[in-house]
């Protein structure tokens, strides 16, 4: 078959018969005003759209499209191919016009005909005089030859083609511009819902297989691990927003039974921070308690009190109070603090629950292998499942920085956050799944092979993780002798026996904002103290490396809210302790006391981007060292050291190695400002890779400058804790890396199987490419060959 493209038949401009402006030309964007034609169009785009989407099978709504299509291009001939990439071919699934006898069985090979180019190019095909076209290929059983004009279009959904819809006519004429504008506008459309249906009928068999199969979702990766279980739907029967006011007479007796529930709500919470607590760290707990503040919280009890006191009954007093807190939060741009909108809505069903009368409690039967579902699912529902049941979770929304995401790490359960597609999850509810929470892929109803192979992964996964505890006591270090240790990320909830049980050397990065986010004022110098003693007494003699508060960006707190249009490019990080002294020497008081008699603590400090914020920053903790050494001889003065996660610190990396004692890359923050990639945007995720040459560059830069000063460079961002990206950075000459415990076994792998030298060699190699791809290709090739391929695609079954 010839892939030349004859010059008369190019589907794209020059040749068309009307000049109607393309897609996406200045002119077809802004119509000055539209023309009678183009709304009867748009309005005819609808109809169809509807009566797709209301079609009760994924046959019907096929049936909808081309007739719709048929009926409002006036053309002659109308069909449907969808993709059948296990047989590699196309399904012709519905057709108006062109004499087809049995659609669902007449099908093209894929590379074959005009439906395999556009296919093949993704882009519209647009021909005059199709069987005289090269690539035409005649569908067995139509009569398709008749057919001259040829418009084809694909159905794409989130990258990936779902087949091709198509337009002919008897004519030897191509279609107007406007109608392959249509066309494809109704693709697109339409690719969303086509997705919905064949998801749907490929449980019932009657679908094309897929490559990647619609009984597959995507989401984001919440916590590694695969469970395979059975979906359980949490969901609540109490809807605050449904319940009605009422005129009460006895609003004492309204405001005992608020209190009563106020009580109930808040011992449920501190009961299960209890229910947990072997699995569970202080400060997991701490979020619980934090919960229980809030349903105890004497703003929205003395907001629905005086509602109450107005005439109203207590369960619509609440709901006034709890949406007005809800809308609040809501309105926020930060997405931490919109996150905790639901958790105030939770906690109002909670309370709710509990005021109104009879059973109003969800769904809490959970079988063995119990895989969580829910729209909002909260950390409370997470905590309500017996340990012993719980084997994942899946959440409609969220991100991995929500809590849920963060306690599913902490108790190691399998977590999908944030599920993309049309999904409907009440359909979830019983139905067999597998949940990938390396990929964030949640898999329905998998069939016997699919289960076999996630099996066989699970195992694997077991097995390997014994033979990496084999490790656990072994130094990491290289095959010719040298040390790079593996220091553990620490914050609120993650386990710091978790860290130490993995074998950790330290805590290289511990984010002090976390726990300062689950309370609902600024911690005390005596809080803060007691807390920081507690890790590097946990770690004593290892280093614990305490990162000075850095919120803002992604991270706020509900009592010092800041409300700006560009939060990653604002008042973050050392920004905000600098205008704020009283808050940072507090901090750094608190740390410093903490580290007396032991001598473990190193200082870090978050976003700093000019040396003048470093120089203001030695100033005030030099102060601060001077005022507590004159009141008590054991204060020392610990090592410092800055956070390289700005380009303008790569840059001057060698002036601020200079002032400090080391360098600290953040690759997180590094490598979303130097791509300008926001690194919670599941949209752009596919831009952000620590990989990119530019990074790599960066980097190099960095432990350039810190060699120059003797100053030794860690690495702590999420991508230490990746293999491919460990083996650079060993190549680069970095001292240590700091990873979340749950990565560390495989790190360790990684760098007791190669020598600096070949690290050093992979890296000129990395430096050679020019994209991501090649680069990460060429690692993992290289871990492959070092026979550490088990690495490479975790949760994939191979
Ligand atoms: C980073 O930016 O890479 C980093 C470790 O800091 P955080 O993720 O807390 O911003
Ligand atoms: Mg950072």
């Amino acid at each position: 078959m010839s892939n030349k493209t004859p010059p008369q038949n190019t589907p794209n401009a020059g040749a068309d018969s009307d000049r109607s402006p393309a897609i996406g030309s200045p002119a077809s964007r802004v119509p000055a005003r539209k023309s009678a034609g183009a709304l009867k169009k748009l309005t005819e785009l609808h109809q169809i759209i509807q009566q797709v989407s209301q079609a009760d099978s994924l046959e019907s709504a096929l049936q909808a499209i081309v007739s719709g299509v048929r009926n409002t291009l006036h053309t002659d001939a109308c069909a449907v191919y969808l993709s059948d990439q296990a047989h590699s071919h196309y399904v012709l699934m519905a057709s108006e016009g062109l004499n087809a006898q049995g659609a669902g069985k007449l099908h093209l090979r894929q590379s074959t005909g005009l439906v395999g180019w556009v296919a093949e190019r993704r882009e519209a095909v647009n021909v005059r005089n199709a069987p005289a076209h090269p690539r035409f290929c005649r569908l067995q059983g139509t009569d398709e030859e008749a057919y001259h004009g040829f418009l084809g279009v694909p159905i794409i959904h989130r990258q990936q083609l779902l087949g091709v819809l198509v337009a002919q006519q008897l004519a030897q004429s191509r279609f107007k511009k406007s109608e392959q504008a249509f066309l494809a506008t109704l693709a697109t459309q339409l690719a969303g819902t086509i997705a919905l249906s064949l998801s749907q009928s490929a449980l019932q068999g009657s679908a094309p297989a897929q490559s990647q199969s619609p009984s597959q979702y995507e989401g984001g990766a919440g916590a590694p691990g695969i469970a395979m279980g059975t979906g359980v739907l949490v969901f609540s029967t109490v809807d605050l927003d449904q319940v009605p006011d009422r005129t009460v007479e006895d609003s004492e007796a309204e405001i005992a039974a608020l209190q009563a529930a106020v009580d109930g709500v808040a011992a449920d919470f501190e009961l299960l921070a209890e229910r947990l607590e072997p699995g569970l760290s202080a400060e997991d707990r701490a979020l619980f308690r934090a919960y229980a503040l809030i349903a105890r919280s004497q703003e929205l009890f003395d907001a629905t009190v005086n509602r109450i006191r107005h005439g109203n009954w207590a369960p619509g007093a609440l709901r006034e109070s709890i949406l007005e807190h809800v809308r609040l939060f809501e309105a926020m741009d930060d997405p931490y603090l919109r996150e905790r909108a639901h958790d105030i809505r939770d906690i109002g069903h909670r309370l709710l629950a509990r005021l109104l009368p009879g059973d109003a409690t969800g769904n809490t039967d959970y079988p063995p292998h119990t895989i969580l579902i829910g729209e909002h699912l909260s950390p409370v529902d997470l905590a309500a499942v017996p340990a012993e049941r719980l084997a994942g979770v899946v959440s409609g929304h969220g991100s991995s920085l929500s809590h849920l995401a963060i306690l599913a790490r902490s108790m190691e359960v399998p977590a999908i956050m944030g599920i993309t597609g049309d999904v409907a999850l009440g359909e979830l509810d019983g139905t067999s799944l597998i949940v990938d929470g390396y990929q964030g892929r949640l898999y329905l109803n998998p069939g016997e092979s699919l289960q076999k192979d996630f099996r066989r992964v699970q195992r694997q996964e077991q097995k390997l993780s014994e033979e990496l505890q084999s490790l656990r006591d072994l130094p990491a270090e290289t095959l010719d002798g040298v040390r790079m240790p593996l220091y553990t990320n620490a914050g609120l909830l993650s386990d710091l026996s978790h860290s130490l049980s993995r074998g950790s050397e330290g805590i290289g990065l511990y984010r002090t904002e976390f726990p300062f986010m689950v309370r609902n004022s600024f911690p005390t110098e005596d809080e803060q103290y007691l807390l920081y003693r507690q890790v590097l007494e946990a770690f004593h003699p290892r280093p614990v490396t305490l990162r000075t508060l850095d919120i803002g960006g992604d991270k706020a707190l509900t009592y010092f809210p800041v409300q700006e249009a560009n939060p990653y490019l604002g008042w973050r990080g050392i920004r905000i302790s600098l205008d704020n002294p009283d808050i940072f020497l507090t901090q750094i008081r608190a740390m410093l006391k903490a580290n007396a008699g032991l001598g473990n603590l190193r200082l870090l400090l978050p976003m700093i981007s000019r040396v003048e914020d470093l120089d203001e920053a030695i100033v005030l903790i030099n102060g601060a060292c001077h005022e507590l050494q004159n009141q008590q001889d054991d204060i020392m003065v610990p090592p410092l050291g800055v956070m390289i996660e700005v380009p303008a610190a790569v840059y001057q990396a060698q002036e601020l190695a200079r002032r400090v004692e080391f360098l600290c890359v953040g690759t997180n923050d590094l490598t979303q400002y130097l791509l300008a990639v926001d690194r919670n945007n599941e949209r752009v995720a596919r831009w952000f890779d620590a990989l990119h040459p530019a990074v790599i560059r960066a980097l190099i830069q960095v432990t350039d400058a810190a060699r120059r000063h003797g100053k030794p460079v860690c690495v702590c961002g999420e991508a230490a804790g990746d293999p491919a990206v460990a083996l650079l950075l060993l190549g680069l000459g970095v001292e240590s890396l700091s990873l979340s415990s749950g990565d560390l076994p495989r790190i360790k792998w990684v760098i007791r199987s190669f020598s600096r030298d070949q690290g050093q060699e992979l890296l000129s190699l990395a430096l050679a490419q020019e994209q991501a791809t090649s680069i990460r290709a060429l690692l993992l090739q290289a871990l492959t060959t070092a026979g550490l391929g088990a690495l490479v695609h975790p949760g994939t079954p191979r």
